[in-house]
């Protein structure tokens, strides 16, 4: 494996450009809009300017790493990959109709594999012409400094496909948990459900923003509070998973919370858009929006 493709270079895609770029590999970063893309690679170059300062990696490192991303437009950039990981928004549609438009393109012996935090690994690997070289390849936020990826294999997935992709996670200095293809496979199972039930515990006056992250931080030892974590996930992010979860198990113990919906309604986001349970724009600590 010579040449890895990311689709999206969103928070999730040009996390994973920066660590496939720096295990080596040549990268081919696309998304819709080409400011999308220089925006992508405008973070992977801030990021690893952090990591040459605190001596992480050295500045030749950082150098060789970035001459070898190309950004572009247009899913015909992946012809020459090897492996693509699909990491656009998290709505099956727009993901169902990338992965349709991108397989004539690709080489017949190319892997696949999407970074979906909830969606069925088997349903996106039937909509491509390979579902036996598809595979889920979850990674967390921020991807270059956690270290989990939670790998999906659908129950189309080869044995050999699962292999190579467990290798080059370990390559790109991942540690692996294998997980079955079930809404929101482990990770997401676990943690959504209590991102939700944090904000119907703000929703029904239970605890202020700030009280609740304290609880949880001081009291149950997590490093960071879970309505803090959503904003860095992003809200919108969490409720598509919570969407996911409640549609595909039909159980109201999933239900999103409906000051989730209001937030994502208003375009509050989170870190990304500068404001969701916190609001982001001044110089010191976060503000609490409620
Ligand atoms: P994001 O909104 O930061 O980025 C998504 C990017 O995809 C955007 O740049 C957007 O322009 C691009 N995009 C949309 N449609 C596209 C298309 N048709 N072709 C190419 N690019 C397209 O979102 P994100 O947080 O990076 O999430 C991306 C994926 O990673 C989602 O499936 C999400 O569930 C998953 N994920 C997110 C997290 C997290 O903490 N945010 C963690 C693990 C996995």
């Amino acid at each position: 494996m010579k040449i890895i493709g990311i689709i999206g270079a969103g928070q999730m895609g040009n996390g994973i450009a920066h660590i496939a770029a720096l295990a080596g590999y040549k990268v081919v970063l696309t998304d819709i809009k080409q400011e999308f893309a220089e925006k992508g690679l405008a973070t992977i170059t801030k990021n690893m300017n952090r990591q040459v300062q605190k001596e992480k990696i050295s500045q030749a490192d950082m150098d060789k790493a970035l001459a070898s991303i190309t950004i572009a437009v247009g899913l015909e950039h992946h012809a020459n990959c090897d492996l693509v990981i699909e990491a656009a928004v998290e709505k099956e549609d727009i993901k169902i109709a990338l992965l349709k438009e991108l397989c004539p393109h690709l080489k017949p012996e190319a892997l696949l594999a999407s970074n979906t935090s909830s969606i069925s690994i088997t349903r996106l690997g039937s909509a491509t012409d390979r579902p036996e070289k598809f595979i889920g390849m979850h990674f967390m936020n921020p991807v270059p400094i956690m270290k989990l990826v939670e790998l999906i294999p659908s129950i189309a997935t080869s044995k050999e496909t699962f292999e190579i992709i467990e290798a080059l996670a370990i390559k790109m200095g991942k540690d692996p948990a294998v997980s079955e293809d079930f809404p929101g496979f482990i990770a997401n199972r676990i943690l959504m459900p209590m991102i939700n039930e944090a904000v119907f515990t703000l929703y029904e006056g239970i605890g202020s923003i700030k009280a609740i992250d304290k609880t949880m931080v001081l009291g149950t030892n997590h490093p960071m509070g879970p309505l803090t974590l959503a904003d860095f996930i992003g809200l919108d992010t969490c409720l598509a998973i919570m969407n996911v979860l409640y549609n595909e198990f039909n159980d109201s113990k999933y239900r999103p919370c409906p000051l989730l919906v209001k937030y994502v309604e208003a375009g509050w986001l989170g870190v990304k858009t500068g404001k969701g349970f916190y609001d982001y724009s001044g110089d010191g600590e976060p503000t609490p929006t409620r």
